[in-house]
């Protein structure tokens, strides 16, 4: 069997993802006598990339459900796609832009119909790329959120709440962005501190002399005031209450009435009242019954409502006449700098507009209820436990949910409206007949439903609700959802809600929320920044198994990855060891025919301990899987697999390997370590598969060759189950005690720079007479590992002449150097090199010494200076021993 002498994952990866998917591994076989697990797939979006975010999320969950799927739980990874509404229409949109073309010209069916084009010949590309991830989802229940199933859902849905008075249309300030001319959800908008200005405008007393000063950071939307008001305990201005001011510029006449609302402390403690401009004015406007007037259409353009000279004027080139004029009739006091959170849309960074219009909502203080329970009471974990607090402060101020989009891209609203009488009738279809005036012609409501109206239900509008299924038996609740902390509230609270509400219970009992994958600086990955490498890439040169490892390996549960090109080495270089480790013992197996029995097997302590240390990495690596904290496991295998099997253990079975002729009966010692090595790297894979899935298969199916191994492939083997008898402390400590011998012999070498293939004499202090049997046991050991080809243990040894020494545990080791080196010509070297030190070490002691220098250098120069003091000497104390040692 020829192995090539280099990894090369991309001749690997591909293959075996196709025979798993051809074996159908990754479809589940419920069995009604276990406990299924089961992971929801944060559902990417239609027009979405793979980039660094999802490759993390991703080998979370593949890491964790390859785990399980091993300890033999029918293993359910379900995966879909979020049609994404704002997004995926802003894609097509862009392309009718290009060809001149708006989405009002086309009308909304030829619209959504180039959507479906699109999604059919461009979409989903992800999923491809979460199959060269490595992802292990049961593709034969991969879902869309458009789809018809999860659709009848969508409407299922809204019609319950609906007729439970738990989705009601009302007028709201909703946060609006003129560009994308829909509605947003307060978490669709992103605040950003921006330095702006703070303008005090007087507004005259319609009554005589006088005026009050209001300020504002928005001087266009005075043009809708219909109000100023003042903090009824505000001894400055009792006196105005009740008071009638003219609006400047538009000549109307307004009341100042008092709130409690207001703040005494900002500005002048007069504010505007704007009720279709702000959402607190919106509360003010409800409170004191205020008419609500629209200023702005919804493209952020002055309307009809606005005085004539500013109508049809942008929102900003209104703000600047609006300025200029107040100045001109010296209604403008003054201009104060002034720092405010804006908001921009999540889409396009359009600065959003606080805008009065229709819209669907859902209450949302009804469902949070049981939600909160669940949480309070532990049934529902988050994972690190600090996301808890957060859940629950959003969760204990919940506010009405604002469900309609005016966009075309998505789950139509199932409300119709009787063209005769307007009468509003929520059904699955249009109405044959309005129950009022029996007029037979409807028209839909124009709006779309929120993107995460569809993903909150997909617990189990995925699983075929609201019929009845096997899979929602079965599979629900699932086990964990693995996710990112900034949609706890836009979808993990929501899910738990849906699902409690409609399902009747938990949708998971484990959250678990990981970091963001952040750049060498610490910056968010972006795409505006180019500070993202493209995951496919790295794919394509280092291999999924390296990209996933390296991750994984650096990211300890919930916290931040600041991705760096280096940090993939990690992963890179392991493969690279498990390769080189594979192909010789391959080698070797080849060469050495035959195997033994697991019983026949001649076990010496090398062997004892790494079927120890096996078992102890088995049960460790199980106990980070089982406790999310992936990260360990990462390192305890790449510890266990890199430093003890390939460093050690490997190093120290050559002897044993090589003792056996080619073609001859090999001996009972080479076929233990062949054995062994076999079986050893055959755990390990199994071990380390849900991490590194490609490299481990295409080992596994090398090693059934030679080894009994009934598994066809490692993804479906039996994770391994420690063995506590073969858990061997004692052994482990002797081993131990022979490791740090030779890697003090290894030092010794490099004292004098002996080359590696010298050979050398050791001479050992022991203090123990039963020490003896020991070194002279592993004698090989130092042979193999430290070119030792003639060791003496004793106890009361004499040190012999000229040597170097070192202390282990309570022995001496000693390296004498005749015939090793020339003793003389090595003293010379080392008298000149003590020359120098001490050459060093006066000029330093004279400088701390003179006063001038220690008074005027900096403290820490001087500091510095008292540093290598203490460096130098100690050089030159070891170079002193060091020729003495010779002699
Ligand atoms: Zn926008
Ligand atoms: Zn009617």
């Amino acid at each position: 069997m020829e192995i090539s002498k280099t990894y090369d994952p991309s001749q690997i990866e591909k293959k075996w993802y196709q025979f798993w998917s051809e074996k159908g591994y990754f479809t589940p076989v419920t069995d009604k006598t276990r406990k299924p697990f089961t992971v929801l797939i944060p559902p990417p979006n239609v027009t979405g990339i793979l980039h660094m975010g999802h490759v993390l999320n991703n080998t979370l969950q593949d890491v964790i459900v390859r785990y399980h799927r091993m300890c033999g739980e029918p293993t359910l990874w379900l995966p879909g796609v979020d049609h994404a509404g704002i997004a995926t229409q802003n894609v097509v949109e862009k392309q009718l832009a290009a060809e001149g073309k708006t989405r009002h010209e086309i009308g909304r069916e030829e619209l959504v119909g180039l959507i479906w084009k699109w999604k059919g010949e461009k979409g989903d590309r992800i999923i491809e790329q979460l199959k060269q991830l490595g992802c292990s989802c049961d593709w034969s229940r991969l879902r869309f959120t458009m789809d018809e199933m999860l659709s009848k859902a969508v409407k299922e849905v809204f019609i319950y709440l609906y007729n439970d008075g738990l989705i009601y249309k009302g007028k709201y300030i909703i946060n609006w962005c003129p560009r994308c001319v829909t509605a947003l959800a307060n978490d669709e908008v992103e605040h950003a501190d921006e330095s702006g200005k703070l303008w005090y405008f007087r507004y005259p007393y319609q009554d005589g002399d006088g005026f009050v000063t209001i300020a504002t950071t928005r001087p266009e939307t005075m043009l809708g005031d219909t109000a100023v008001a003042v903090n009824p305990k505000d001894e400055r201005y009792q006196h105005l209450i009740g008071k009638e001011l003219i609006l400047p510029l538009t000549g109307r006449t307004i009341p100042v009435l008092a709130d409690d609302y207001v703040d005494m402390e900002f500005g002048t403690g007069c504010v505007k009242v704007t009720p279709a401009h702000d959402p607190n004015d919106f509360e003010i406007g409800n409170r004191h019954n205020l008419e609500r007037l629209l200023v702005m259409d919804e493209h952020g353009i002055m309307n009809d409502n606005a005085p004539e000279q500013f109508r049809g004027l942008d929102r900003y080139t209104c703000r600047e006449l609006i300025i200029k004029q107040m100045q001109e009739q010296d209604l403008l006091e003054k201009i104060d700098n002034h720092e405010l959170a804006v908001g921009h849309c999540y889409r396009c960074d359009t600065v959003i507009e606080p805008y009065l219009s229709d819209q669907w909502f859902v209450k949302m203080k009804p469902l949070s209820e049981a939600a909160i329970k669940v949480v309070e009471s532990g049934e529902v974990r988050f994972q690190p436990e600090r996301w808890t607090k957060v859940y629950m402060h959003w969760m204990n101020n919940i506010r009405d949910w604002c469900i309609s989009r005016q966009i075309w891209w998505g789950h139509r609203i199932p409300a119709y409206y009787c063209n005769a009488c307007n009468k509003m009738i929520v059904a699955k279809e249009s109405p044959a007949a309005c129950p009022d005036c029996k007029g037979t012609s409807f028209r839909q409501d124009e709006d779309v439903l929120d993107t995460w109206f569809s993903s909150w239900l997909w617990p189990f509008s995925t699983m075929g609700w609201p019929e009845e299924s096997e899979d929602q038996k079965y599979f629900l609740p699932t086990n964990i959802l693995i996710t990112a902390p900034e949609i706890i509230y836009l979808w993990v609270a929501r899910m738990i809600m849906s699902t409690l509400h409609f399902k009747g219970m938990i949708p998971f009992d484990t959250v678990l929320l990981h970091g963001t994958v952040r750049d060498e600086i610490g910056r968010k990955m972006s795409k505006s920044l180019g500070n993202s490498p493209d995951p496919i890439d790295i794919i394509e040169t280092v291999g999924a198994d390296a990209l996933r490892f390296s991750m994984v390996f650096n990211t300890p549960k919930g916290a931040d990855v600041n991705y760096t090109d280096a940090m993939l080495e990690s992963g890179r270089n392991f493969a690279n060891k498990i390769w080189n480790a594979y192909r010789f013992i391959m080698m070797n197996a080849d060469a050495i025919k035959g195997l033994p029995q697991r019983d026949e097997l001649e076990l010496e302590l090398a062997d004892r301990w790494i079927y120890s240390r096996l078992n102890e990495v088995a049960a460790e690596a199980k106990a980070h899987y089982d406790n999310l904290r992936l990260n360990d496991a990462a390192q305890a295998l790449f510890k266990f697999i890199w430093d003890e099997f390939c460093s050690w253990y490997i190093e120290l079975s050559k002897d044993r390997l090589y003792s056996a002729a080619p073609d001859s009966n090999p001996d009972k010692a080479a076929l233990t370590a062949k054995y062994i090595l076999l079986d050893v790297i055959q755990a390990s894979m199994r071990l380390l598969h849900p991490i590194m899935p490609f490299i481990t298969e295409e080992l596994w199916q090398g090693i059934r060759t030679h080894f009994p191994m009934p598994d066809e492939s490692v993804m479906i083997a039996e994770f391994p189950v420690s063995d506590k008898q073969q858990i061997d402390k004692f052994i482990a400590d002797e081993m131990a005690f022979m490791q740090e011998s030779i890697v003090a012999v290894r030092n010794l070498r490099k004292q004098v720079n002996l080359p590696p293939a010298t050979e050398i004499g050791i001479h050992i202090r022991l203090t123990e007479a039963k020490q003896q049997q020991l070194f002279n046991r592993y004698e090989s050991y130092f042979r193999k590992l430290a070119k030792v080809t003639e060791l003496k243990a004793e106890t009361g040894l004499q040190k012999p002449p000229a040597s170097l020494a070192a202390v282990v545990r309570n022995i001496e080791i000693f390296l004498p150097l005749s015939g090793l080196i020339d003793l003389a010509q090595e003293k010379a070297r080392l008298s000149k090199q003590l020359e120098k030190l001490e050459a060093e070490l006066a000029g330093i002691q004279r400088k701390l010494a003179n006063e001038n220098f220690v008074k005027n250098a900096k403290p820490e120069v001087v500091e510095k200076e008292k540093e290598k003091l203490v460096e130098v000497s100690t050089k030159a104390e070891l170079t002193r021993n060091q020729i003495v040692n010779l002699n």
